[in-house]
């Protein structure tokens, strides 16, 4: 999966630039900016999921490159705990989410996020739909600690939760 990114250099290069922009306060869009009305990336996702459910794993599988590639610069510490420690700002920073560690152990961890971007205020439609928030998670946590991680989500706005909820393992190499 990696080396489909690494033959788009040119891609990964620029995407990091934008997170750079955003550091330091510089829109991309010279008009309208970052900012945007979540329902449009919301109702594509939702209704892609609800009509091609197989595609959950493909998310998942994306969202770590995203994850290790654009997330993991930004975390610091060498354990799970230091490193989740240092992520769980990022959701709300970047109005994703208000994510809540419940219990981080050096190899499993209980994460919530709460006014999730993805889910919140859907009616239960029988799925757990956050699979890029999962994969994302599962990427920028396995890089650092160069151990394989695993993130299940196993409460979801889309499937009758108030908030999503999420199981973190990390695996033997
Ligand atoms: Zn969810």
């Amino acid at each position: 999966m990696g080396q489909v990114i690494d033959r788009s250099p040119e891609l990964v290069a620029r995407i990091q630039e934008h997170y750079r922009m955003l550091d330091e306060h510089r829109p991309l869009r010279p008009t309208l900016g970052n900012d945007m009305q979540i329902f449009y990336m919301r109702d594509r996702q939702t209704f892609t999921f609800l009509m091609f459910p197989e595609l959950l794993d493909m998310a998942y599988q994306t969202a770590r490159i995203i994850g290790e590639k654009f997330i993991a610069p930004y975390l610091t510490g060498k354990t799970l705990p230091e490193i989740m420690l240092s992520n769980q700002p990022i959701a709300a920073q970047h109005g994703y989410a208000i994510q809540e560690i419940v219990e981080c152990r050096e190899d499993f961890a209980i994460y919530r996020n709460y006014e999730c971007a993805d889910c919140y205020g859907m009616p239960n439609i029988g799925m757990k739909i956050c699979a890029y928030e999962a994969g994302t998670a599962a990427g920028c946590f396995e890089t650092p600690l160069g151990r394989p991680v695993e993130v299940r989500e196993t409460k979801c706005c889309a499937n009758g939760d108030d908030y999503c909820e999420f199981e973190v393992r990390v695996l033997d190499k």
